[in-house]
């Protein structure tokens, strides 16, 4: 760490307390790098030992997940549930089931989401949780077992105005009502706040599904109107085919660019045509089946097994799939082919020696905490809803998520003006949101 030398002090002793947890590690030192030119303005935020305590999670909460497979076999899994931040309002965040899942991973997802959320300009304190299993090849017996074990554990800790988890990789609609169906069995209440991402029947918000994906589309289309041009035209790559990536392809489509290549952890695929959307819905979210068996219908695509991604020649990046799945050898292949913009559509994404390159090269690149912070914006929509019981119609509520996109992409630039390195959107998105969150907690006294 470089810069500040209280900050400084302040990282090494998070990465000492926190050994272990590099990913975690790598969200703060990303924080802290901003810090130094606003602690320079603002030496106050240094006072009251405010950076230690946006360090430390308010609670952790890790517990065993036991369930029964098919075969009658007992499982036990991990659950986590981080509560980070709540001086802006209840811990709001995804759960991620994965078997890479660990405390370090659900750390720096929920010390992310604090600044994501802070940015919205909605009341959302920061959170994260999710399990280390797996639900490749299982069931849906089996996933639901597994649900229904998880909430059983979780419900004492969530909440309208406590906690309102929803959804992140390997959790969907179909997690999300087993959940919620687990905890209105448990608690005797239908309480349609605790949760969002649920069914546009029981409680959903439109666009929710659509929200992350379409927002990140929408940030692009700001940032390329700031430098005087447009998506329209424009050759975009994307990197995984779950929620985000189906929706960033639809979107980028409607706004008249080109989708040409998207990924699961098996493989790419190219097509030069364009993604057909109906095609890759079919296959990820009817069949659960894999990205080659896209090439098996559309004979003008390729599926590459081996290789990255990043080396399709694009205008746009999105990588949407992973944290860390775009390198510094990607970054350099993507400048190569003339790359101009780069989002993230998912959590940390990019490597620092990639992120290093990408603006060494004036390439605009928007971070995760802003550009995907349309997913968390339309859960906090879904919960005004559900609050006032009421269901706005989609275009209603695309347009409040498309205005939402706007302001975060305005925050992140007036902030990077003001701090002398216009165009920083890292900084920018870093600043706007370390400011909201450290004077609601100044407000609020040492807590
Ligand atoms: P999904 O589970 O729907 O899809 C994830 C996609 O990424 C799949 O195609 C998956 O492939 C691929 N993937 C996951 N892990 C790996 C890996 N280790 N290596 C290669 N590919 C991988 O998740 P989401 O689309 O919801 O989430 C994607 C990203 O977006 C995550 O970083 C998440 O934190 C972030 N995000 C999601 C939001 C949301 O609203 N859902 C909101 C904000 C951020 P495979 O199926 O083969 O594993």
């Amino acid at each position: 760490m470089t810069g500040n030398e209280q900050v400084s002090k302040i990282y090494d002793v998070v990465v000492n307390r926190n050994a272990g947890e590099p990913l975690f590690h790598q969200a703060v030192a990303e924080v802290f790098e901003s810090l130094t030119v606003v602690l320079k303005r603002h030496p106050h935020y240094a006072n009251f030992g405010l950076i230690e305590r946006l360090c430390e999670p308010e609670r952790q909460i890790i517990f065993r997940v036991p369930w029964t497979d098919d075969a009658g076999n007992v499982r036990v899994n991990r659950g986590f549930r981080v509560q980070y931040n709540s001086v802006l309002g209840p811990y709001k965040g995804g759960l991620r089931f994965h078997p890479s899942v660990n405390l370090g991973m659900v750390k720096f997802l929920g010390f992310e989401q604090i600044f994501k959320n802070a940015l919205t300009g909605l009341p959302i304190g920061g959170g994260k949780g999710g399990s280390d299993f797996d639900p490749k090849g299982r069931s849906e017996s089996e996933i639901m077992r597994f649900c229904q074990s998880f909430m059983t554990e979780l419900q004492r800790h969530i909440g309208e105005y406590t906690d309102v988890p929803a959804g992140d990789i390997g959790v969907g609609g179909r997690e999300i009502g087993y959940l919620f169906g687990q905890y209105k069995r448990l608690t005797n209440s239908y309480e349609s706040g605790v949760l969002t991402g649920k069914g546009l029947t029981w409680g959903g918000s439109q666009v929710r599904k659509e929200a992350t994906g379409y927002g990140v589309t929408y940030f692009v289309a700001n940032m390329l109107e700031a430098k005087g041009t447009e998506i329209s035209g424009k050759k975009v790559v994307i990197s995984g085919s779950g929620n985000v990536a189906i929706y960033a392809i639809e979107k980028v489509h409607q706004l008249g660019g080109t989708a040409i290549a998207c990924s699961d952890s098996s493989g790419y695929i190219v097509d030069e045509d364009g993604i057909d959307l109906e095609l890759l819905k079919d296959i990820k979210e009817v069949q659960r089946g894999r990205i080659c068996e896209y090439v098996e219908t559309r004979k003008s695509a390729r599926f590459i097994e081996n290789g990255s991604i990043w080396d399709v020649p694009c205008d746009v990046a999105l990588p949407c799939a992973t944290q860390n799945e775009l390198t510094e050898q990607d970054a350099k292949t993507l400048i190569k082919n003339g790359v101009i913009a780069v989002a993230e559509g998912a959590n940390m994404p990019t490597t620092p020696e990639a992120l290093k390159l990408f603006r060494e090269a004036g390439v605009a690149f928007a971070p995760g905490k802003a550009a995907n912070a349309g997913g968390v914006a339309t859960s906090a929509l879904e919960m005004q809803q559900n609050a006032s019981r009421d269901s706005w119609h989609f275009d209603y509520t695309d347009e409040r998520l498309a205005a939402i996109m706007r302001d975060i992409h305005g925050r992140c630039s007036e902030t990077s003006e003001e701090f002398g390195k216009p165009g920083d959107y890292v900084l920018g998105a870093n600043i706007a949101g370390f400011v909201k969150v450290a004077d609601a907690m100044f407000s609020m006294g040492v807590i």
